[in-house]
């Protein structure tokens, strides 16, 4: 994670990167700091947010006309001051920073200690820096030769951006796992971990592929790969508006994502589903149609919220496309040698695309024959562009760190696709296609319905926001929408939340029930309906408290919950996008009235391009 920002050109570099770092603080927050280069070069660093190094800048002197700035998620070493990015090399001519793992630093931290280095911070990075001021030394090259000489002996992930005294107008920039946006500008260069800090400067990007190193300086752009070939930046004009990463009135990105899902869903319907002429447009999906049709099995593979997207998915692509599907988290996959033949078909799911799990499953998988196909939010990521095809899922940018709009995003890319493909493959009737059709084009504005629930669920958060535990209960497609919401109340408001299959609750979590336990049922009117009133009634007769999500015209819920949101009625393969909202909207109201920093919760960072 983390996130790295460069400028280089006439204008003042500070204001630019501090600017910059705000908008990428989702993907870290431990530290935060800037190296700025003006004859000397000089770096500040501070433990926290963004914020405090604003407020430790005052009365410095921040003139310089190229600088980089980062964001930490700390992986080697602790969040504090000594291991914040920039770095420093040795000799204090080079100053650097990184976004990834170096795993191979021990050893070269072993040697280069034995050379007589000292290392002033626990990081992997400082390792890695003094290593290449150490080739650049010896070999007496430029730097740019001894990065790539560097870069060609090190095991692991890494975005790095350097800037070198000497050379008072360049940045090296290189690759690999972890994402890098070049912003094109009038005699001026803007490097960032994507195009949030570059956007209103420019909408001229490259973006920077594994093993490229680039050369950037205010009026030119050399990429090159590890082997010193020169290579061709592919120019691309981006398509994000200004005002999709500012909060726009709302308190918070975390709220104005929930709100935003009745827009994001249609985004992502429109222009595919055609509910007039009954048909679904993807052409990624339908380029590979045969090969879906007869794969034997899916394999979906994620991590986090779009892991619980997937599980919802498998439930509904066996049920319409009738395919054994198989949903695995990305890390367990990648290191378990599973069995993968020719022609397995598997879905990548991630919202930023750079989810560094996900994207080296694909990329194994790929290589022994499997069809890719990836559902991302994320224009230009990673998984989009080693993905044979796929389908993004036009949410926008999603800056709070707790993932909302992108699950249901998800989620309507994941059922348009299971409906072409049932039609296609003839495992539903028209007619049901139909009706599903239709169901999912309603649903932006039964969202819109299910917002206005917002003003009940702020009460029921002041209601249980001192409880130590929740439990989270649903049963088939609701099953994954437990989980979802037990990952949001945990993410956002520290509270201990457990989601479950309902009827598996009598198997162990039964034991924690007692008067002081919230239980949230995703219980809206679908074929379990009745199976988990009956799990209601357990917990009832446990004294638990019970918050349901029911359907409109239930009569039988009301009479065993102590709390009930109402939700529109809808077709159980659509009904996530809606049980899911009041979810997101519990938790972050009970991480509101405790006071907490819901978009940016401790330990957490988005994008996860760390293993
Ligand atoms: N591994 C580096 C560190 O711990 C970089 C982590 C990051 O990507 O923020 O400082």
């Amino acid at each position: 994670m983390c996130g790295i920002v460069g400028y280089t050109g006439p204008r003042e570099a500070y204001p630019v990167i501090l600017k910059g770092l705000k908008r990428l603080e989702y993907r870290g927050y431990d530290s935060a700091g800037v190296a700025l280069l003006d004859g000397d070069l000089n770096v500040y660093k501070k433990k926290g947010k963004v914020a405090e190094l604003e407020e430790n800048m005052i009365g410095t002197n921040m003139h310089a006309h190229i600088g980089i700035g980062h964001t930490r998620w700390a992986t080697h070493g602790e969040p504090n001051d000594r291991n914040a990015h920039p770095h420093l090399s040795q000799s204090g001519q080079i100053a650097m920073i990184h976004n990834g793992i170096i795993e191979n630093y021990a050893k070269i931290k072993k040697d280069l200690l034995a050379k007589g280095y000292n290392f002033k911070s626990d990081t992997d990075t400082e390792v890695l820096l003094n290593f290449i001021e150490d080739i650049k030394k010896n070999n007496n090259c430029p730097l740019e030769e001894a990065v790539r000489i560097a870069l060609k002996r090190i095991v692991g992930a890494y975005c790095i951006l350097l800037i070198d005294k000497d050379d008072p107008h360049t940045i090296i920039a290189a690759r690999k796992g972890s994402p890098l946006v070049i912003g094109i500008g009038k005699g001026e260069h803007f490097l960032a971990s994507d195009a949030s800090p570059i956007i209103e400067y420019t909408k001229e990007v490259v973006y920077v592929n594994d093993y490229e190193i680039a050369i950037v300086r205010p009026d030119e752009l050399i990429l090159k790969n590890l082997g010193n070939e020169n290579q061709t930046p592919f120019i691309t004009k981006l398509d994000m508006e200004l005002a999709a990463i500012e909060k726009g009135g709302y308190d918070h990105f975390m709220l104005k994502e929930i709100f935003e899902q009745p827009t994001t869903i249609y985004d992502c319907l429109r222009g595919r589903l055609d509910t007039e002429k009954s048909t679904i447009t993807m052409s990624g999906i339908q380029q590979y149609a045969d090969k879906i049709i007869n794969a034997n099995r899916i394999m979906i593979i994620a991590c986090g919220t779009s892991w619980h997207a997937a599980l919802v998915a498998e439930y509904i692509i066996e049920e319409l496309c009738r395919i054994p599907v198989e949903v695995e988290y990305a890390s367990e996959f990648r290191y378990r040698n599973p069995i993968i033949h020719e022609g397995d078909v598997i879905i990548a799911v991630s919202q930023s695309g750079e989810t560094a799990d996900t994207l080296v499953a694909i990329e194994n998988a790929k290589q022994k024959g499997a069809i890719i196909i990836g559902i991302v939010n994320a224009v230009g990521s990673s998984i989009a562009r080693v993905s044979h095809a796929g389908a993004y899922t036009h949410a926008g940018p999603e800056i709070g760190v707790a993932s909302t709009k992108a699950f249901t995003a998800q989620l309507a890319v994941l059922t348009m696709a299971a409906l072409k493909i049932g039609l296609e493959k003839g495992t539903i009737t028209k007619e049901r296609y139909q009706q599903l059709a239709q169901e999912l084009a309603d649903i932006p504005e039964k969202v819109e319905a299910v917002l206005k629930t917002d003003d009940q669920i702020k009460k029921l958060a002041e209601k249980y926001k001192d409880a130590r535990d929740f439990l989270y209960l649903g049963r088939g497609y609701n099953f994954p929408v437990a989980l979802e919401g037990a990952l949001k109340l945990k993410e956002i408001s520290y509270i201990h939340a457990e989601g479950y299959p309902a009827a598996e609750m009598k198997h162990g979590p039964i034991a924690l029930v007692d008067e002081d336990l919230p239980v949230v049922f995703v219980a809206t009117k679908d074929s379990y309906h009745e199976k988990i009133i009956s799990n209601m009634q357990e917990i009832k007769a446990r004294k638990g408290k019970v918050i349901a999500i029911m359907t409109e015209g239930d009569t039988v819920t009301p009479t065993l919950a102590d709390d009930i949101i109402v939700i529109p009625e809808a077709d159980e393969i659509v009904a996530p996008m809606l049980s899911v909202i009041p979810l997101q909207l519990l938790a972050y109201h009970i991480g509101v009235a405790k006071g907490l920093d819901v978009d940016k919760p401790r330990n957490l960072a988005k994008s996860v391009t760390v293993e």
